[in-house]
């Protein structure tokens, strides 16, 4: 089954938005064994839609598009779509039930505004697809010649939840039973993505038919392997075979699989181990408990920190000492073993982490060039400061800084 993308909105063509919803839905398809053979992205406009939906429908047996669902008149996807079909529109009073009912439930005394009326007008026959995280109802129609369309909301939330819901379903009941595109990955730190042939020896090129791919990033390089051509259990059951055999010659770089975030590798070995962690930033500013409180369910292990920018406040808040802050420098060993002891001391928890650097792009010196970041771990048994030489941008030294002090924390409890 051929099936084309269409994603819609002028701030998409503008560059303000970027097109997740595509990255979501290529990935779904080809867990379904569904191919996307062509992508197209359109503005608001009703002509340019309708033609785009012709067009498609003309190559692929089903159409998917995403946005141009809302109340006001810069969303004409609906009208666009029907105009492509030779479908009229026609008013669903189950839908303006179901608005009058949700703008109640969000407090409104005065009646629903005429604009949401227009998200009520709907294909004549198209199938009504619930929209449960927002005003817009998608559709599904099928033409006689069984070729689709569906018609989806360009907020992500809602654009997956109606996918999941019903649109999987309704395209897998159409799809022929097959292969699947499926993917899996070892995610690693710490090492250059051109030090990892070597380490991986044969699999470099390959595990046991699967392709491989290498994809570096600031918090490391994803391992990512594809199978293509196997029903869906083989193609799962083979993939975490293969990434077991990855994770092991990759050691001690490789901390997870999926998308996991090192942060809830951390959590879970301190959890494990029953111990709570507190911490003390200076150049990453917050990002690390950012990190750390992403995860849900942090709150028994994550106790707390301090963003302890200024030297007034490592002095105060942490009883850094002034004499070593003026000899040594904020950005040194003294200086980060001295936040990451007191974040462990002052929160009464078992394991402190410090980070101070020169993020850039100013600050640096012969001595401390930027991109220079002391981190540090506290534990019951040891205290380990580590000196980094990062390269990039502001940004990306803050956050390979903040990569490189959750890895120190996960080896340090791994042993
Ligand atoms: P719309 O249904 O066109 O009114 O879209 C509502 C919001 O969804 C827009 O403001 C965008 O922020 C977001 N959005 C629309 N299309 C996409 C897309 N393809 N990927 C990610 N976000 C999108
Ligand atoms: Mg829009």
């Amino acid at each position: 089954m051929l099936v084309e993308l269409i994603t819609i909105g002028d701030e998409l063509l503008l560059g303000f938005t970027i097109d997740t919803n595509s990255v979501f839905l290529g990935r779904e398809l080809a867990a379904l064994g569904v191919e996307i053979h062509r992508r197209t992205t359109v503005g608001d406009d009703h002509a340019a839609i309708a033609g785009a939906v012709r067009e498609s429908l003309n190559r692929a047996d089903g159409v998917i598009t995403t946005g141009g669902l809302g109340p006001t008149s810069d969303d004409v996807t609906m009208p666009a779509v029907a105009g492509a079909l030779e479908l009229e529109l026609e008013r669903n009073d189950g839908v303006v039930a179901r608005l009058e009912e949700i703008w109640r439930s969000r407090g409104r005394a005065e009646p629903l505004p005429p604009a949401n009326l227009s998200q009520a007008m709907l294909p004549r026959g198209a199938r009504i697809l619930a929209n449960n995280h927002g005003t817009a109802p998608g559709i599904f129609a099928e033409r006689e010649d069984r070729r689709w369309v569906a018609v989806l909301p360009g907020v992500p939330r809602e654009m997956k939840e109606m996918f999941n819901e019903s649109v999987r379903d309704l395209i897998r009941a159409r799809a022929p039973q097959g292969s699947v595109v499926a993917s899996w990955a070892v995610r690693t730190t710490g090492v250059p993505e051109s030090r990892l042939p070597a380490m991986l020896g044969e699999l470099a090129d390959g595990v046991d038919g699967l392709s491989l791919a290498y994809l570096p990033g600031l918090d490391g390089v994803d391992l990512r392997l594809t199978a293509t051509g196997l029903q869906v259990g083989e193609a799962g059951e083979k993939l975490r075979v293969a990434a077991r055999k990855l994770s092991s010659r990759l050691e001690p770089y490789a901390y997870a699989e999926g998308t996991t975030d090192l942060a809830d590798v951390v959590l879970t070995l301190l959890r494990r181990a029953g111990q709570r962690v507190a911490i003390a930033e200076s150049c990453t500013g917050g990002m690390l408990g950012e990190r750390l409180t992403a995860v849900a369910g942090s709150s028994d292990v994550f106790a707390g920190g301090v963003i302890a920018y200024d030297d007034e406040v490592k002095i105060e808040l942490l009883g850094v000492d002034r004499e070593d802050l003026q000899r040594h420098g904020a950005v040194s060993e003294q200086v980060v073993t001295a936040m990451a002891t007191a974040a462990r001391r002052r929160f009464g928890v078992d394991v402190g982490i410090g980070i101070t650097g020169i993020a850039g792009p100013g600050g640096g010196s012969a001595e401390k060039p930027v991109g220079t970041v002391w981190i540090a771990v506290a534990t019951p048994d040891e205290l380990v400061p580590r000196q980094l030489r990062l390269f990039g941008n502001r940004e990306e030294v803050r956050r390979r800084a903040t990569q490189a002090a959750l890895d120190l924390v996960r080896r340090s409890l791994a042993g």
